[in-house]
């Protein structure tokens, strides 16, 4: 799809972020995110990931800059914007006492307007989680890749315009992280867009469309893994993000 012509559901405009004076922990981060489409922030521990994904979901206060999501500014219209993502953090607590079951009903209640969606999202958040009779146990019961992927199919189930997933993937084993990428795969051929963010290159080259390249709080290069591998002349992102970062003297 051409970039330009394509539906955005998210533009991102030079969003910044201080949480000192004068210390950036993201500068200037510009990208969009189209309808469909899968687009990760890579880049090492501290490169400013969760502060760009934090700014975007309305949870941190940006510095400068702005995020149109699904036509809505964070600034302005902030619940708006709310309503049309959902957010899954790198470490998210469940709620330990409740059921699985009873987790997902309590969150689509947040996000349905009518009994029958909520009905409609806790079906397809129980169909995506896989978890079986296991939904009617105390969360706390569960391992880490099942609350994982308890949360995932919460963040999935009301099928947002943009869903936002910190380390998606992380704590899952390779079987059960293959089988998230396929449904992250899925839905975006569906339309929904995806924002991700991980420090694992090698795994978010198999899963994205375009990827952004970020280091110190500055996003170096966006493009498709396969035209970044072109440029670059390598044959993997990490080679690429090796080489923009030399090539920025960034680190
Ligand atoms: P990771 O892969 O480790 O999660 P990240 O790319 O998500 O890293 P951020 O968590 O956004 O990185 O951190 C970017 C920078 O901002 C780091 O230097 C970090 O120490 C700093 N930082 C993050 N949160 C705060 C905070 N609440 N107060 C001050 N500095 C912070």
């Amino acid at each position: 799809m051409d970039n330009n012509s394509a539906e955005k559901v998210l533009e991102v405009k030079g969003l910044s972020k201080q949480y000192k004076k004068g210390v950036y922990a993201s500068e200037k981060v510009t990208f969009d995110v189209n309808k469909g489409e899968i687009f990760a922030l890579i880049g090492p521990n501290g490169a400013g990931k969760t502060t760009t994904i934090r700014m975007i979901s309305t949870l941190l206060q940006a510095t400068e800059g702005d995020a149109v999501v699904a036509g809505h500014s964070i600034l302005t219209e902030p619940e708006k914007v709310r309503k049309n993502i959902t957010y899954l953090p790198d470490e998210a607590g469940a709620y330990k006492n409740m059921t699985g079951k009873a987790y997902l009903k309590f969150m689509a209640e947040l996000y349905a307007d009518t009994k029958a969606e909520v009905d409609e999202y806790v079906q397809r958040g129980c169909e995506i989680c896989e978890l079986g009779e296991r939904l009617n146990d105390k969360i706390a019961t569960y391992s880490r890749g099942m609350q994982r992927k308890l949360l995932l199919a919460r963040a999935i189930m009301s099928k947002p315009a943009l869903a936002i997933l910190d380390e998606p993937t992380s704590g899952l084993d390779i079987i059960n992280a293959l089988e998230i990428r396929r449904m992250i795969k899925k839905l975006a051929s569906e339309g929904m867009s995806f924002l991700l963010s991980s420090h694992n290159m090698l795994e978010i080259e198999y899963v994205s469309d375009r990827v952004g390249i970020i280091a110190k709080g500055h996003l170096l290069e966006t493009g498709k893994p396969s035209e970044l591998l072109e440029k670059y002349g390598t044959k993997n992102l990490e080679e690429v993000f090796e080489r923009v970062v030399t090539d920025n003297e960034i680190l």
